[in-house]
């Protein structure tokens, strides 16, 4: 565990403590539907970034060999809740400049887009504020060979997912 690598995660958790994706509950749009998963729908974990939730009693955390997931049990401590639940439904995807050096972008997150009223038509605009920390977020991720590792990783599997629907709906 580094040091550093805490305390770029808890910069993280501060950044997107209380910006949200629309003014409001945005739950009151769908039912919270993100919320509420079964017993396989759980939210990745960054790299040690359960060592922040040791008091997250609403989180039973997984193991598997591609990483921790989190599976909560539909309610939750605000001030706990996982990176992925506050970035959702955007994430910071990483890509190429012009020069060679990499950014992050807050785009869309596919995997949200069949579930979320926040991608349905008429669906209220997204805060600047939110698109603003998440790409802060992302840009944190990048000063840590393993965050800015599950950023690539993760944004890959997104990418990828993207691409299936385009296929699917070809
Ligand atoms: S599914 Fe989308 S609209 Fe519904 S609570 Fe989650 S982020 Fe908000
Ligand atoms: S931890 Fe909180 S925000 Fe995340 S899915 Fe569970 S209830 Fe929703």
């Amino acid at each position: 565990m580094g040091n550093r690598r805490i305390s770029l995660l808890k910069r993280i958790y501060r950044l997107l403590d209380n910006v949200t994706p629309i003014d409001g509950d945005c739950g009151n749009l769908c039912g919270a539907r993100c919320c509420k998963g079964g017993d396989h729908d759980g939210m990745w974990l960054l790299p040690d970034e359960d060592l922040l939730l040791k008091d997250a009693d609403f989180l039973t955390i997984h193991e598997t060999l591609e990483g921790k997931y989190a599976i909560c049990n539909g309610h939750c401590d605000r001030k706990l809740r996982p990176i992925a639940c506050r970035i959702f439904p955007y994430f910071p995807m990483l890509f190429r400049t012009r020069n060679g050096s990499h950014s992050v972008k807050p785009m869309p997150d596919l995997r949200a887009l069949a579930a979320c009223a926040l991608f349905d038509t008429n669906a209220p605009q997204i805060n600047p504020e939110f698109k603003q920390a998440v790409h802060r977020a992302g840009m944190l991720m990048m000063q840590d060979r393993c965050l800015r590792g599950w950023l690539g990783r993760t944004g890959d599997y997104i990418f990828d997912i993207g691409q299936m629907r385009q296929m699917l709906e070809a």
